[in-house]
């Protein structure tokens, strides 16, 4: 797929039958009022597909398909072993279809198609295979009890899961939703982001091929503050997992105890510190602090936008990561050559440009970028851009702005550098470079964050939980311990007589 020059996949993309209907029961249907929305390309601004705008009355027959699913054991009380084919199977089939859905995302999202063939498609593979294969492997307790009894803690699943996920990484976030979810044997209904509902309606139609039975999976796009809201005051969904903003985390949880308690696990926003000490290997570290930052356009809830420096080459590694920064200018997403590709719409463009205009008010010096680009296109483009001479109490360095936006601040001493990256309302992500390894060491521990990088960014795999402490959420994606999310702790105690 990656052979593929940007003339090969224009040709493609010409090709491409887009399905925009939702998924309920194992088949594809309209929107019961008819109403459909256009979803946009973010590198154009033109309309790419018609969507089904889904409703409360849709999220009420796929509830029921979900619920008589359930409750019907079809799927929820299948031998693990064979819910695993069928996973296994799933996954197969997305890998057999990548270089569509690659393109597919990258056609919705603006994500580069080297980005999408490498990253998106493989970790939806691996998510799904890995859920999968791990189900029947996972074993129940038998606590220590007294003699003359016998007491069985099982894992059983929660029922029927709504998940709602954001436009950022509609395709990996699906995945790290619908795998765990699915393996455990519950039954989901999944609300993508308004605006890339595409690549999560194309798998959903796998997963029935795989063997997925019908009302296991439904996939219902339409608008989070009526559609969203509705599945999350829902009396007949028994979990909720989310992945999104904060303000929206905090408003589904309120949901969750307006309603009937459902459990609630959020994945929310980031501020991430990427501290690099004078005695790193600068070259590795000033490539990744612009990645950190720049990957995604910056739209990445982890992203390194907070770069924690040593006052002491502060002025050598900024020259480093403004020079890294060249190779971040945005460009065509179907172009292979393309690193970064467009912001996800013309709002978020104009947040970003917004950013830079406050930053510019606070005081900050503008290093790098600060421009929107490459409007002749229609899109939505803008460069990396970088600010020093920041403190932490501005609000470039406090709000999650998701964009290609870098605040550049100083510290002295370990403590000071800690002190910066923990005075936030976030907790997600970081990093730390140093080739002293009690410094290094000391600085991860202290840092309150889900994921802490030694010498890397963006570290990590399917095998290892993911997930924020603070305002950054709840609850783990990612690796066995996703699997604690969509289950009910069940004990049985026996007398034995
Ligand atoms: P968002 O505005 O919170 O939306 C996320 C999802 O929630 C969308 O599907 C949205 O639907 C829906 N929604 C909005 N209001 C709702 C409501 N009142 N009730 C129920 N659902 C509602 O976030 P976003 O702008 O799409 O994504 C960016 C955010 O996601 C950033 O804060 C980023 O840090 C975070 N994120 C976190 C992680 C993580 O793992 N921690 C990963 C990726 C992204 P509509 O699309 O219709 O508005």
């Amino acid at each position: 797929m990656l052979d593929k020059t940007v003339t090969d996949w224009q040709a493609l993309a010409g090709q491409l039958d887009i399905e925009g209907r939702a998924y309920i029961n194992g088949r594809y249907v309209d929107a019961l009022s008819g109403q459909r929305r256009a979803t946009a390309n973010p590198a154009s601004g033109s309309v790419l597909a018609q969507v089904a705008l889904c409703g409360t009355e849709d999220a009420d027959v796929a509830v029921s398909a979900a619920r008589a699913a359930f409750e019907n054991g079809v799927w929820s009380r299948m031998a693990p072993m064979d819910r695993k084919m069928v996973m296994v199977r799933w996954a197969e089939l997305v890998e057999k279809n990548a270089d569509e859905l690659a393109l597919l995302e990258t056609l919705d999202v603006g994500k580069p198609i080297s980005d999408t063939c490498s990253v998106d498609v493989p970790a939806t593979v691996r998510t799904i295979r890995w859920s999968g294969e791990a189900i029947d492997k996972v074993y129940d307790e038998i606590p220590p009890t007294p003699a003359g009894t016998l007491a069985l803690v099982q894992r059983l699943p929660l029922g029927v899961v709504a998940a709602i996920v954001p436009w950022n990484f509609p395709l990996s976030t699906t995945a790290w939703k619908l795998a765990p979810s699915l393996a455990t044997g519950n039954s989901v209904i999944l609300k993508p982001a308004s605006n890339t509902p595409l690549s999560a309606l194309f798998i959903a139609r796998l997963a029935s091929e795989a063997g997925l039975p019908d009302g296991v999976l439904q996939v219902l796009p339409g608008p989070g503050g009526s559609l969203g809201k509705h599945l999350a005051m829902h009396m007949d969904i028994d979990g909720l997992t989310f992945t999104g903003s904060t303000p929206v985390g905090k408003k589904l949880m309120e949901y969750s105890g307006r309603s009937n308690l459902k459990r609630t696990f959020l994945e929310l926003g980031g501020k991430s510190p990427n501290i690099v000490f004078a005695d790193a290997n600068l070259d590795k570290a000033a490539t990744m602090a612009a990645a950190a930052v720049f990957y995604n356009g910056g739209q990445t809830c982890t992203a390194g936008t907070r770069l924690i420096v040593e006052e002491s080459i502060q002025d050598r590694f900024l020259e480093m990561v403004t020079e890294n920064a060249q190779s971040w200018m945005p460009g065509n997403p179907l172009d292979p050559a393309t690193a970064m590709g467009p912001m996800i719409d013309a709002g978020q463009c104009k947040t970003v440009a917004d950013y830079v205009d406050i930053g510019l008010g606070e005081g900050a010096q503008l290093l790098f970028g600060g421009r929107q680009t490459l409007q002749n296109t229609g899109g939505y483009y803008y460069e990396p851009s970088i600010f020093g001479a920041v403190n932490n109490a501005m609000r470039i360095a406090r709000e999650e702005i998701f964009g290609p936006v870098m605040s550049v601040i100083p510290f002295k001493t370990a403590a000071q550098a800690v002190q910066i990256a923990n005075d936030s309302i976030y907790g997600l992500a970081g990093a730390v470079w140093s080739n002293n390894i009690n410094t290094a060491h000391q600085v991860a521990e202290a840092v309150r964050v889900g994921t802490m990088g030694i010498n890397n960014y963006f570290g990590g795999d399917i095998t290892v939980p993911f997930g924020g402490f603070k305002q950054s959420g709840n609850g783990r994606d990612k690796s066995i311990h996703a699997f604690h999310d969509y289950t009910e702790l069940k004990t049985t105690w026996i007398e034995l007589t």
